[in-house]
């Protein structure tokens, strides 16, 4: 008797029937040679923006890493449990990816709770307001812009996280020395729900933009 809910069984009865049986060769060959993923992607936990899906990913294709507002917190060597640091030092090191993306996304939950502080704590422990307070600097300059509508402070507070992330991907040893070396690329894109745009930003001016799909 089992208790996972229904709607995971019949998915998982579509999986073994359909991509487990189209991809055995991949799977097989996976299971035997291991994972050499050359991408790692940083994204949100939202049930909305799945790298896999976005990017049409299958096994064995992309290291995923997914927390509240897919947030990198800096370089912190401090002996307490870290657990993105973690995937990140395992993708670097053994797994050698080539490429890190941060992805964030439109009408981000962690986004807006970071925007609005005041609110009341989730829980006793207050995890998430803990978690987007490494945000609060720029929350709070964008939260007090006149100029902008609730909607534009929101996807601004979006995309400038992700220009931060990847300066606290920079204060990891390790990315930034491959990174100088040529053999780490680091990217920025934000992901629109509901278009399905993918913005791209640009390494340079950190403006974002929507790449040529030709
Ligand atoms: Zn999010």
């Amino acid at each position: 008797m089992t208790h996972l809910p229904a709607h995971l069984l019949n998915g998982y009865r579509n999986f073994m029937s359909g991509r487990f049986t189209t991809e055995s060769k991949r799977y097989q060959t996976l299971a035997r040679e291991g994972q050499s993923p050359s991408t790692l992607i940083i994204a949100c936990c939202d049930s909305r923006a799945a790298p896999e899906t976005i990017f049409d990913a299958g096994p064995g294709e992309l290291f995923v890493v997914r927390n509240v507002a897919n947030i990198i917190p800096p370089y912190t060597p401090d002996g307490s449990h870290h657990g993105t640091s973690a995937a990140l030092e395992f993708a670097v090191q053994v797994l050698k990816v080539q490429d890190i993306v941060v992805m964030g996304h439109g009408r981000c939950g962690g986004i807006g709770a970071a925007l609005n502080p005041s609110a009341q704590p989730l829980s006793p422990g207050d995890f998430i307001g803990k978690w987007m307070s490494m945000l609060a600097p720029a929350a709070e300059a964008i939260a007090g812009n006149g100029l902008l509508t609730q909607a534009e402070r929101q996807t601004t507070l979006e995309r400038i996280s992700i220009r931060y992330q990847l300066a606290n991907l920079r204060t990891f040893p390790c990315v930034k020395i491959l990174e100088e070396k040529g053999r780490l690329r680091l990217h920025g894109a934000w992901f629109d729900i509901s278009t399905g745009e993918l913005w791209v930003m640009d390494p340079k001016s950190g403006d974002f933009e929507r790449p040529s799909l030709d």
